[in-house]
């Protein structure tokens, strides 16, 4: 299959779609970036990498980092972390707070706001916000073997100046017992990963662990097996809030994705996908890279429900 030829089709259908979505406006940087942008890039299993369109310019990942942040926070308290989040689809919007109340300020699950801002709290430790975001930063670089990867101070300030459901829902689990440190510290920490910005290339770099049962080529083990499946499994079901069981059934591969409009995809032993495309669903993902995901897993047969002898 000529995979280069193949997302270069995928690009050309998607820049002939009219209905784009709506970018996010809630913060400056992302309600100015133009929506006919649109990205893609794959790494395979044997190192080669493929790309279309804006595929080198960078875009703000947004909850794409919960991924990240998930894989340092379990690296530091292993399983204990699950005493502290869910590990259930949440059938709600990604920053909805009625399940807190019920569910008595234990998140569903990592990816939904209250689960990755637990996860913040968690990856904060013993250390300042300052240094816990220096950790988060390198941890990306060093997964997508890129030091050229920053984190944009405009769209954390942003988030900051606008966060005030984030907050709420931080404060309410700190008043259940289940933030450690303060609120504005670990918002802090959660407002800058959020803040990460990775082009699709570097994106697709930064999750090959995942496609590769936690073992990088060039810089060894990462997590072990069982873990990066695990994370694999997280995404499928959870990684795209309320409209996770509609990913799972279009594309059928482990995504996550951001309200930047960037979506990670795995396709374990095979493939490492990032697709950009900024403007949203009704759910809050990216409309036209959810399409280009599966226009893909049509015409590769990339799917993790394939019968492994097909
Ligand atoms: N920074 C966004 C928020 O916390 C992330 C949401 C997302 O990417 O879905 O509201």
């Amino acid at each position: 299959m000529d995979l280069q030829a193949l997302i270069d089709r995928i690009r050309g259908r998607i820049s002939a779609e009219e209905d784009r979505g709506d970018v996010a406006t809630y913060i400056p940087g992302l309600a100015r970036i133009d929506p006919a942008r649109f990205g893609l890039a794959i790494t395979l299993a044997d190192g080669t990498q493929v790309a279309s369109g804006d595929a080198d310019t960078p875009f703000s990942i947004q909850s794409i980092s919960k991924v990240f942040a998930l894989t340092l926070a379990l690296g530091k308290v292993g399983d204990q972390l699950w005493q502290r989040v869910g590990r259930e689809p949440s059938g709600s919007a990604f920053n909805s707070i009625v399940q807190l109340e019920a569910e008595k300020g234990i998140p569903r699950n990592p990816f939904i706001n209250a689960g990755a801002i637990v996860v913040a709290d968690v990856n904060l430790g013993n250390h300042q916000p300052r240094e816990a975001i220096g950790e988060m930063l390198r941890f990306v670089r060093f997964l997508a073997d890129d030091d050229s990867i920053f984190i944009d101070e405009d769209i954390a300030k942003g988030e900051q100046d606008t966060g005030f459901r984030n907050m709420a829902l931080a404060n309410y689990m700190r008043a259940f017992g289940n933030l450690r440190h303060a609120v504005d510290l670990v918002l802090g920490v959660y407002f800058h990963q959020c803040a990460l910005a990775l082009s699709a290339t570097q994106l697709a770099q930064a999750g090959r662990f995942l496609m590769l049962d936690g073992r990088l080529p060039e810089q060894g083990r990462v997590i072990s097996p069982a873990r990066a499946r695990r994370i694999n499994a997280l995404m499928l079901t959870c990684g795209h809030y309320d409209a996770s069981g509609d990913f799972a059934f279009r594309i059928g591969i482990p995504g996550k994705s951001g309200v930047g409009g960037g979506i990670l995809a795995v396709v374990p032993g095979r493939a490492s996908i990032a697709v950009w495309s900024p403007g949203l669903n009704e759910n809050g993902n990216s409309k036209l890279g959810t399409l280009a995901l599966q226009m893909l897993a049509e015409e590769t047969g990339w799917s993790i429900f394939r019968a492994a002898s097909t």
